[in-house]
């Protein structure tokens, strides 16, 4: 059984840990570089990616967290997640840094304040094949403006989305032992997500 940890600075840290757990992985927390040194996979939650990016520093974690994605560590990043795996981004708050490791750029708050929170059913590559769609929850969340050529995109929102505001916008991609999804299925009780991400960690063991 694979460690998955999840990263505990800030954000919905215990839902990652019951949705790894229903998705067959031993999940702990992780807030020092001890405990990131033990994990085989980390989540980074939802949350507000200007508070962790901080911490992240305060916490000397940024730079053995940058190593072990420069080393292979699979890491799912989850709405301010993905906005932390990011190698770009695009309204970001003041002195904002992302770690980088997957080739997108992404919008942060993309969806406007209008539109604070969207839902909708969306297939998933490789993740919902042959099953239903997932119950995607967007809160304050990121999209994927552009995705370089070895950026696999897993999910995208349909013409209507937002009221055609976020027609046709990439919401999930995965980039080798990456995965980041703008939306929250850790708040759903659909661990599909989770156990495809524990899938890439048991390959990497
Ligand atoms: N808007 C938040 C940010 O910038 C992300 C929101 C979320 O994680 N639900 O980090």
């Amino acid at each position: 059984t694979p460690t998955v940890g999840v990263l505990a600075l800030q954000g919905d840290v215990r839902e990652h840990v019951a949705a790894l757990e229903a998705g067959g992985a031993r999940a702990t927390t992780v807030r020092r570089p001890a405990e990131l040194a033990e994990v085989d996979g980390l989540v980074l939650p939802g949350g507000e990616s200007t508070t962790i990016d901080r911490l992240l520093r305060v916490f000397e974690l940024r730079e053995p967290l940058r190593e072990r994605i420069a080393q292979g560590l699979p890491v799912y990043g989850s709405c301010a997640g993905m906005i932390l795996l990011a190698d770009r981004l695009l309204d970001g708050g003041k002195d904002q840094q992302t770690l980088g490791g997957l080739d997108i750029t992404v919008r942060r708050n993309a969806f406007g304040r209008q539109v604070d929170s969207w839902e909708e059913d969306l297939p998933l590559a490789g993740i919902t094949d042959g099953g239903p769609d997932v119950d995607a929850v967007f809160i304050r969340a990121p999209w994927v403006e552009e995705a370089g050529p070895e950026v696999e995109v897993v999910g995208r929102l349909s013409a209507d989305a937002a009221g055609g505001r976020a027609a046709g916008r990439i919401v999930a991609v995965r980039q080798g032992a990456l995965l980041a999804t703008s939306f929250h299925p850790e708040i759903t009780g659909d661990d599909r997500v989770h156990r495809h991400f524990v899938a890439m960690v048991r390959q990497r063991l």
